[in-house]
């Protein structure tokens, strides 16, 4: 993966590699963590929580979309929220993780269903959490499923209300467009299937 960064473009050294480990048991985040993965992704809170109680020594990131509800459950143990799109799930985080790290989720294609905060409303977002307390770190996006080239001028907007907002943290870029991200900005890349292989169907 960090030589495909490298091919495109990226430097590894300041391109951050997120292992999203979802899906999988708690077996394969130690085992990444083994091979020195200290970033660890998990969407579902439960499955980060479990995760968390048994490997010890990783920055975990909350990657996916968030229930208020859940907060709670991993707040202690969370090291950067990258999926904050909402007012009111920023304040859950402050309430229960003070000053804690975090992302605003762009939608950058008009995808709501996937989350993210709409561009426009972005600096708005990122004023409000910034005076609740949180340290906004950036911006984070998810293209939609399709070719990954089509992704490439979201991304670019994405990059560019980062710079503009003075946002140094671009978490941008998974197993299937990674390149694109890269070539487009990413400081960060999350990476599930290319490094692990097909995860196991969903339960529940
Ligand atoms: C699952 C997921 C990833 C990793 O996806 P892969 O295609 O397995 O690399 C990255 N980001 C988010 C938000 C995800 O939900």
């Amino acid at each position: 993966v960090r030589e495909r960064v490298r091919a495109a473009g990226g430097d590894p050294a300041q391109v951050a590699l997120v292992a999203v480990t979802k899906g999988f048991g708690p077996e394969v985040a130690s085992v990444a963590r083994a091979a020195g993965l200290v970033d660890l992704g998990e969407n579902y809170a439960q499955e980060l929580a479990a995760k968390a109680a048994v490997v010890d020594g990783v920055r975990w990131h909350a990657i996916g979309r968030l229930q208020r509800n859940k907060v709670r459950l991993v707040a202690p143990v969370v090291a950067l929220w990258q999926s904050v799109d909402r007012l009111a799930l920023g304040q859950q985080i402050a309430r229960h993780a003070p000053g804690a790290a975090v992302l605003v989720q762009v939608d950058a294609w008009g995808e709501p269903q996937k989350g993210g905060c709409p561009a426009a409303e972005v600096p708005a977002l990122v004023e409000a959490l910034a005076a609740l307390g949180l340290d906004v770190r950036g911006l984070m996006a998810v293209a939609p499923a399709g070719p990954p080239a089509a992704a490439g001028p979201g991304f670019a907007a994405v990059a560019a209300l980062a710079d503009r907002l003075g946002l140094p943290v671009r978490s941008m870029g998974m197993s299937s467009d990674l390149e694109v991200a890269v070539a487009e900005g990413s400081t960060m890349v999350r990476v599930g299937g290319a490094l692990f292989g097909v995860r196991p169907p969903r339960q529940g």
